[in-house]
This record gives structure tokens, C-alpha cells and sequence, in this order.
């Protein structure tokens, strides 16, 4: 996962040192080293990720993390504070600034490459909603009074899984009023209680004996309902391993236990406004909405749901913020299967070809139809050498499994071609569709079942090396 990441600190040295390191994974680096200059540079490039060192002459940190989040411009991108020891009082102090996250110095490569992944894959999520949002107001699918995002009288729904009753107990008196609390000791119920009601925060303890929490939390990432419930995990310190698998099993952060009461309402906080937000952007898109943009066949976006998303693609493009690009997939013979098979095998393979293009592709990519047996993906934050590796997987998803038609026409095989291209400043949804379907073409006319690219210069097409 690529990104841009604003690194902000006063002394030279660990400027550099964090640009090396965060560079030799290909992320794209801004560095400023001072509050001022810091505050500039976020609103001018929008990084998707900021590491804001504390101590700083004049502005320090904690003031520069609460004008950033107080600026609708900045407010969105998460913010890593490096505190030079593990202060309580500068976490807690951060927490209330609002900041996301934290490291320590020296920085720990283990920990630095976890939270950024783990920091970046929300912001992903968060602008997906935001963008979707914006399509929505665009369409006129969304009113504009959307409900401000403000903090719900409500209180939280959270789940918290503990070894035994005791330390349950605990958990519970650290967090204090202003909860629904659950508490469980067995990780069967607390699986079935979460399917079955509204959690807004599962509170997890890692270092449980009785149980292997993350087991829970891998369960839970992988079913829609449980996807879209923050975890906040509790770890024992010297498990650097497990630290790291939770990062990649989709935990949205972790606590180090002994578990300070401070530090635990900050976090299960910053959650739960995330959550809050999250919960809010989805709720506008009512259901109106959804169906105006939707492929009655396949469940997939429509077309013109497709055009916004690729110029607001573009958009970011010229702003510079990230990358996009698209693919045209294409039925191969298509004709030939409502012909032999009549068109409702035809539908059939439709849909099948749309849950494998689901299989397959990110959940930041928008999925459409783009009519009759030809599918556009947009894939934004995709530049060309990824958007060819996954549409040469997608072609491979394909191609590998024959289709299953149920018992009066068995397995049929099928393929697909596909065209692709990233998208540069100056294009508008035609330019980039005109590109991508000349590649299509040439992909046709090589002989089907290929993915080719094509690039801004006429002639310039290249083959996936699949
Ligand atoms: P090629 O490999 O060159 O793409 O050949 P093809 O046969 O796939 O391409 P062609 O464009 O000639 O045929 C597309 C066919 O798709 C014709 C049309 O009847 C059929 N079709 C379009 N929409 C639907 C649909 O919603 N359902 C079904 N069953 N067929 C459809
Ligand atoms: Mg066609
Ligand atoms: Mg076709």
C-alpha cells in the first residue's frame, strides 16, 4: 500500500533517518520541521498520514495535532505522535489533542510499519465513504442536510472479552460511566452476541489464557457485520509478534497492559468517533440512493455511478494526492453462450463473472457494469503497475474455474479480456474509457483471454506478463 506521509520534526537527523526508512517502502515523503511549516504543508499536499514529533521550539506538537484536527481541510488525516519517552501524561495529552496514534523514540521499525499500515488502511476506508458521500450529494441522491457528525447523546455499546470475571470487572471500573458495557469470558459468546446485537467496540484481551483472541478478531473481520466494528486490543508489551498480527488481521489499535485507565478511555474513545463517523456517512446513503446507482443484474455500480467516481478520481489526480486507474474487462464469445445455452445461462455467467470481479478486487475499487458483457473497475490509488497485477489476477480468476450453470448445462469455461490505464491530468471519464477499450481491443484481436495496458502515447501498449 502505497501513500504519502508528512514527517515533522525539529532535528534534522531523525527527519532523515524516518524519510530513509519510510522511502525504502516506497512511500512518497514530505517532511517540515516546525509546527508552521507543518500546518502548511498539510493543507497544501493533503499527505494521508502525519508523524508529528512532540517536543518542538515555539509550537509544539500537541498544539500542531489540535489545529490540524480543528481545520476541516486537515481534520480527516491521522496523526502519529513520536514522543521521545513513553509519557502516560503525553499520550493522554495527544489522545485529547486528537491525535490517532503513537510511537515512541527511538523508533521501532516493528511498530512504525504497523501503525502506518494499519493508519493508512483506515484512511482508505474513511475517504471511500467521504468520496461516496460527495458522488451522492453530486447525483443529487443526497440531501445536504446530513446529519452533522457530532457526538451522539447515545451511549456506546462495547463488548469487552476478558480471562475471567475479575478482570472483567476491572476493565469495566477503568472505563467507568458513559457505557453500555457486556462483559464475557468466552469467546463463543461473545462471537454470537456480537452477530446478534449492536456493538459499536469490541475490547479484546490478547493475553488471555482461556482463549486466542485474535482468532476472534480474524472471524470477525471476515463477515460484513463484524467488518465495520472497531477492536481495540489489549497485549502484553514484549509480543512484538502478536502486536503485529493483529495490526494485519485488521485491529484498529492496541493498548500495552498494565492497562492505564486514561489511556483506555482515550483510545476506546477515539474509536467510537470513528465509528460514529463511519456509521454516519453510510446511514446518508439511503437506499434511494443506492438503487439509482446500482446494476439490477449484478449487483455491481452502474455506469453512471461510474463516471462521477473516475472524475473524482481525477480530481484528486490533479490536486496531486494519489494516483488512479481503470480496466474494461470484456466477455470473451459472449454471444456464443447465449446462443448455446440461451440467455439466462448468460445472465448466470454475468453474475458469476461479477462476484469473481468482487473476489478480486480491493475495497477501495468501485466495481461497475458498463453495460451489456463489459465491466469497468476504478482503482483509485492505482498506478499501472498494480492496477496490470490485479487485472491479470481477475483474468486468472477467471479463466482457471469453470462456471457452474447448475445441473441441465454443467461447467462451461470462460474468459475475459481486459484493457487497462492509468489515468494522467488532463483526461476526463472519456479520454481514460477511450484508452483502456483501445487496449481492450488489441487484447481481442491478439487472440482473447490477455490483459493489455495502454499508456498516454499513441501505439504505446503493452501485454501482463501473466
Ligand atoms: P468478443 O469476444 O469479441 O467480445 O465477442 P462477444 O460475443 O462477447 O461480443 P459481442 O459484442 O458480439 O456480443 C455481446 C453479446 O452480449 C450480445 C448481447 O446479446 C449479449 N448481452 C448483452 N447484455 C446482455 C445481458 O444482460 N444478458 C445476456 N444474457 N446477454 C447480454
Ligand atoms: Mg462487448
Ligand atoms: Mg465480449
Amino acid at each position: 500500500m502505497s501513500g504519502r506521509i508528512l514527517v515533522v520534526d525539529d532535528i534534522e537527523p531523525n527527519v532523515r533517518l524516518l524519510k530513509a526508512k519510510l522511502e525504502a517502502e516506497y512511500y512518497d515523503v514530505i517532511t517540515a520541521n516546525n509546527g508552521m511549516d507543518a500546518i502548511e504543508s498539510a493543507r497544501q499536499f493533503v499527505p494521508d498520514l502525519i508523524l508529528l514529533d512532540v517536543m518542538m521550539p515555539q509550537m509544539d506538537g500537541f498544539e500542531v495535532c489540535t489545529r490540524l484536527k480543528n481545520d476541516p481541510r486537515t481534520r480527516h488525516i491521522p496523526v502519529v505522535m513520536v514522543t521521545a519517552l513513553d509519557h502516560q501524561e503525553d499520550k493522554v495529552k495527544g489522545l485529547e489533542a486528537g491525535a490517532d496514534d503513537f510511537l515512541s523514540k527511538p523508533i521501532d521499525d516493528v511498530a512504525l510499519f504497523a501503525r502506518v499500515r494499519s493508519l493508512l488502511r483506515l484512511k482508505m476506508v474513511m475517504d471511500e465513504l467521504r468520496q461516496r458521500e460527495a458522488s451522492g450529494r453530486a447525483l443529487g441522491a443526497i440531501s445536504d442536510t446530513m446529519p452533522r457528525l457530532d457526538d451522539t447523546d447515545t451511549p456506546a455499546n462495547i463488548l469487552i472479552l476478558e480471562d475471567d470475571e475479575r478482570q472483567c470487572a476491572r476493565l469495566a471500573h477503568k472505563l467507568g460511566e458513559g457505557y453500555h458495557l457486556a462483559l464475557c469470558t468466552d469467546p463463543r459468546e461473545a462471537s454470537e452476541r456480537l452477530d446478534a446485537e449492536n456493538f459499536d467496540l469490541l475490547v479484546v484481551n490478547l493475553a488471555a489464557r482461556g482463549f486466542d483472541g485474535l482468532r476472534l478478531c480474524a472471524r470477525m473481520r471476515s463477515n460484513d457485520k463484524g467488518r465495520v466494528i472497531p477492536i481495540l486490543a489489549l497485549v502484553n508489551p514484549d509480543n512484538r509478534e502478536q502486536i503485529v498480527r493483529a495490526f494485519d488481521i485488521g485491529v484498529n489499535d492496541v493498548l500495552l497492559r498494565p492497562v492505564d485507565a486514561n489511556e483506555l478511555t482515550a483510545r476506546v474513545n477515539t474509536q467510537l468517533r470513528c465509528k460514529h463517523y463511519a456509521d454516519t456517512l453510510r446511514q446518508s446513503l439511503d437506499s434511494s440512493f443506492e438503487m439509482s446507482v446500482t446494476d439490477q443484474l449484478t449487483g455491481l455500480h452502474n455506469r453512471r455511478f461510474m463516471q462521477t467516481r473516475i472524475e473524482d478520481a481525477l480530481t484528486r489526480l490533479e490536486r496531486g494526492v494519489e494516483s488512479a486507474s481503470i480496466l474494461i474487462a470484456d466477455v470473451d464469445h459472449f454471444k456464443l453462450v447465449n446462443d448455446r445455452w440461451g440467455h439466462d445461462a448468460g445472465d448466470k455467467v454475468l453474475q458469476e463473472v461479477a462476484s469473481r470481479i468482487k473476489a478480486n478486487m480491493r475495497a477501495i475499487d468501485i466495481l461497475c457494469r458498463y453495460g451489456g458483457e463489459e465491466f469497468v473497475v476504478v482503482m483509485p490509488g492505482s498506478d499501472i503497475n498494480a492496477a496490470m497485477q490485479a487485472a491479470e489476477r481477475l483474468r486468472e480468476a477467471v479463466a482457471l474455474e469453470p462456471f457452474e450453470l447448475g445441473s441441465e448445462h454443467g461447467t462451461i469455461p470462460i474468459t475475459i479480456s481486459a484493457g487497462v490505464t492509468e489515468l494522467f491530468k488532463g483526461d476526463t471519464h472519456e479520454t481514460g474509457l477511450i484508452r483502456a477499450d483501445k487496449a481492450l481491443y488489441h487484447a481481442k484481436s491478439k487472440g482473447r483471454n490477455r490483459v493489455l495496458s495502454a499508456g498516454m502515447n499513441k501505439g504505446q501498449l503493452q501485454e501482463s506478463l501473466g
